[in-house]
């Protein structure tokens, strides 16, 4: 069932989707085989279809064990699936490649190189960049993450929050057409975590990049998203589709409204019914 609560339209200065059908889940399922002859084999994503536009945020919201990671890495090319296919720019995904990039949780980054040299490691890998072109590259995703200034300190030197500019940096550097965020605010506290939204907001508003973001953060998603996909417990299926109608560029003034809380309040149904319904 797709719900839409209301559709974006804005007048003026209105944020565009940008291309349609530049991200497509087609029919996806996901099967675990059995890790021991006793077991069964896991199916954990079950028939899910998603669509993105180029510029589009899509935000996939649902419960612990639902099928998210293994949904987001399989449109990543990390994880193959039995059923269905994925497509970004037109061309399916088949493993891993430069149209995706992937943030984790876990900024997991090497203790004994700078920011800088974070930042320019996986670039260095691809072999793709001239030593030029990187420097130039890396320049430019620290600027956008705001780390300017940072450039030669440690990763232990910084916070949780900067750890995690420096791992969205490592992201944007190979300058992909689509960002996966895997619950990439997760682990940091709340103040980081809403400047972290503020921040991260902004930045797309300032790329050309479509994103799948994954949480299990209801307000987190209300407040980024163009689009929430609402998955089930495992296995994992998409039951609900919000549409977040609020212009860009946001403020947190839009957290405040009537509107916002609406959004909020139907997912939490969706995700805890029996919590919301004792709540009142
Ligand atoms: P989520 O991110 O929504 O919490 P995951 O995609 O990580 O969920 O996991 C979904 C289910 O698949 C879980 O039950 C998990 O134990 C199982 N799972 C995850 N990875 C593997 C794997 N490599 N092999 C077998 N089962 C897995
Ligand atoms: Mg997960």
């Amino acid at each position: 069932m797709h719900v839409q609560v209301q559709t974006g339209t804005g007048t003026g200065g209105e944020h565009t989707k940008g291309t349609p059908g530049f991200l497509t889940i087609d029919h996806l399922s996901k099967i675990y085989p059995a890790r021991r002859s006793a077991d069964e084999p896991l199916l954990v994503v079950d028939d899910v279809t998603v669509e993105a536009g180029s510029r589009e945020f899509v935000v996939i919201i649902g419960p612990s064990g639902c099928g998210k990671s293994t949904l987001l890495s399989c449109v990543a090319g990390l994880t193959d699936f039995e059923r269905g296919s994925i497509t970004i720019g037109g061309r399916p995904v088949t493993g891993p490649g430069t149209e995706a990039a992937v943030v984790f949780q876990h900024a997991s980054l090497l203790p004994w190189r700078t920011v800088e040299q974070n930042v320019a490691y996986g670039l260095k890998l691809r072999r793709t960049a001239a030593k030029d072109e990187i420097a130039e590259r890396v320049h430019k995703a620290i600027g956008l993450v705001g780390l300017t200034g940072f450039e030669h300190h440690y990763p232990h030197e910084v916070s949780g929050g900067m750890q995690q500019r420096v791992n969205l940096a490592r992201a944007l550097v190979v300058e992909p057409s689509l960002i996966l965020m895997d619950e990439p605010f997760g682990a940091l506290d709340a103040l980081t975590k809403e400047t972290m939204q503020d921040e991260l907001s902004a930045l797309f508003g300032r790329i050309d990049r479509a994103a799948l973001f994954i949480t299990h953060d209801i307000r987190e998603a209300v407040y980024l998203a163009d689009k929430i996909l609402v998955m089930s417990a495992r296995p994992g299926r998409i039951e609900r589709e919000f549409t977040v109608p609020f212009p860009r560029p946001r403020t947190r003034a839009i957290t405040e409204t009537l509107e916002f809380e609406q959004i909020v309040r139907e997912l939490r149904l969706l995700l805890h019914p029996k919590k919301t319904q004792q709540a009142g």
